[in-house]
């Protein structure tokens, strides 16, 4: 459906258990046959890709628009210019960061042995994403995993499946195998379906609840798992920000693509000195934004995605005013523009005894507290199930960086909100309840391969010195071998290295 007007765009059955199984043999028999390629053949698919989304981009842009209600200016922006750019990093490195990696011996007694990293693909990788960015985070994830030798199944929010069919269509066109490539269509059950079939990993972007439910499954038998969660980002303005700047950070982190996005800022901690100034900036900017249908190319914010996303705003909102929040501006539906869509709040006096500072709201609602110094806010900003990401807005760069260093989250940006997703180099990835491993840039790369380490010994016709024929005598020479490697003192290192000598003529069994 179109979420800013309700307009059905296409009807689909949701894919069944046996369909599943169907994809996911056909994604492992064609598999092989993509990993024999060779990276630098599948490097150049990507290329192609990249082209043919280039030429596509602002009819891919419209297509997430009309599925997702988000303003086409942020599908060019959050999604297509994301996906080009993680196209760009793995054509310039997948070949460097897929390659076979020496791994040197430090330890003396296995000197005589080589040994290197081999990277394999795992086979068959299960995707299963949200609706939020329904194209930028199943592509990044494919992409790495694809270059990497796997095949993919993608199984798409129910609410974004045309984009997801947007997404395989290009792969395809720029010569990616039909079934190395493939979505399933459906909901949930389709979801659970494809964690109990044949699948070698599972990559998955969603709700905690949903990831915890996951996890539990994949657990049964040892499937891994990436799991990429909800977060309730803090912004922390310090004393010495600069108000016009943090405060338009604000707004857009808080109300792009409507507060629907994992990153958004959802608590905003301002020190006490700039609260009220920071305050009034926000208003006098959220009084500006334009709220129409995305397709608009004036829309600033959209709809929200469903009347279930809408309600949960609603009840948070709800929950904070009874608890004494201020609401500044917005605070209610915007029915004169579609069912779905509302309007943009900032909210003032919000403590952590309210959901809307401690439970992941997904919308476009912007709660702000006061704190009275650095020690309070990093206490504020850790007091929280999450920990996706955070920013810290200051004039003084050290300063920044020394307090992100107290953040408990996987990215911390310092003068800056939400783009970390954008720079394909940055691993995106949380901790706490925002998730297990890493997506984007080398480490999201790492997420699709098996690590093989592969040992060749340089003397096959010897018999290793640690190997049966015991007795006293080796005893004392592995203590004269351990003194040699690990002793402090200069002097017994040396007396260790004499006393340890005859360990090489030993007799083996
Ligand atoms: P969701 O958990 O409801 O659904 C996500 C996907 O899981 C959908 O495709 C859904 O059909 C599927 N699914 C549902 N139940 C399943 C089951 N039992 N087994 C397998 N699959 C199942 O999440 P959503 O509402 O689509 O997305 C919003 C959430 O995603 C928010 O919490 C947001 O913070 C999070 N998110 C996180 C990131 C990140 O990178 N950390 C990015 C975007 C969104």
């Amino acid at each position: 459906m179109n979420p800013a007007t309700g307009e059905v765009l296409r009807e689909f059955e949701c894919a069944s258990e046996v369909e599943v199984r169907t994809v996911v043999a056909r994604a492992r028999a064609a598999q092989a046959t993509w990993a024999e390629m060779g990276v630098r053949k599948r490097i150049a698919v990507l290329r192609e890709f990249q082209r043919k989304l280039q030429e596509k981009k602002s009819e891919v842009a419209e297509a997430i628009t009309r599925e997702a209600g988000k303003p086409v200016a942020e599908a060019l922006t959050t999604e297509v210019l994301v996906v080009l750019d993680a196209a760009r990093f793995l054509i310039d490195n997948a070949y460097r960061l897929l390659r076979d990696e020496p791994i040197p011996h430090g330890n003396l007694a296995t000197k005589l042995k080589r040994g290197r990293l081999v990277r394999e693909p795992y086979g068959v990788v299960g995707i299963i994403s949200p609706w939020n960015y329904p194209f930028s985070i199943p592509a990044t994830e494919a992409l790495a995993a694809l270059v990497a030798g796997n095949a993919v199944v993608l199984k798409p929010s129910e609410f974004t499946s045309l984009v997801a069919l947007e997404l395989k269509s290009l792969l395809h066109s720029a010569g990616v195998p039909q079934d190395v490539f493939q979505v399933l269509v459906g909901d949930g059950a389709t979801g659970a379906a494809l964690i109990r079939a044949e699948i070698d990993k599972v990559v998955f972007t969603g709700s905690v609840a949903t990831g915890k439910r996951i996890a539990a499954v994949a657990a049964e038998r040892l499937l891994p798992v990436v799991l990429e969660l909800g977060g309730k980002d803090p912004m922390l303005v310090l004393d010495d920000a600069d108000v016009d700047v943090a405060s338009s950070a604000a707004v857009w982190g808080a109300f792009v693509n409507a507060g629907q996005t994992c990153l958004s800022i959802e608590r905003c901690y301002v020190h006490r000195s700039l609260y009220e100034e920071f305050l009034r900036a926000c208003v006098e900017k959220t009084k500006k934004l334009i709220v129409t249908h995305g397709l608009d190319h004036n829309a600033e914010v959209g709809p929200l995605i469903h009347q279930r996303q809408l309600r949960l705003v609603e009840e948070h909102v709800e929950d904070a005013k009874a608890c004494g929040a201020r609401i500044l501006i917005g605070g209610s539906r915007f029915p004169e523009m579609g069912a779905n869509f509302y309007r943009p709040t900032v909210l003032a006096d919000v403590t952590h005894a309210m959901r809307i500072m401690r439970e992941e709201t997904f919308g476009p609602v912007l709660p702000v507290m006061a704190f009275d110094n650095d020690d309070e806010a990093v206490c504020l900003a850790n007091n929280s199930e999450y920990g996706l990401a955070a920013s810290i807005w200051t004039r003084n760069r050290e300063r920044g960086e020394r307090l992100a260093r107290r953040i408990q989250a996987g990215t911390v940006m310092v003068n800056d909100v939400v783009s970390c997703f954008g720079i394909s180099e940055a691993p995106h990835g949380g901790v706490k309840s925002s998730g297990v491993g890493r997506a984007h840039g080398r480490f999201g790369l790492e997420e699709m391969v098996r690590l093989k380490y592969v040992d060749v010994d340089l003397l096959p016709g010897m018999k290793k010195v640690w190997w049966y024929g015991y007795g006293m005598k080796f005893s004392q020479q592995m203590e004269a071998f351990l003194d040699m490697q690990f002793a402090r003192n200069l002097g017994t290192r040396l007396g260790g290295a004499i006393r340890a000598i005859g360990v090489v003529r030993r007799k083996q069994l």
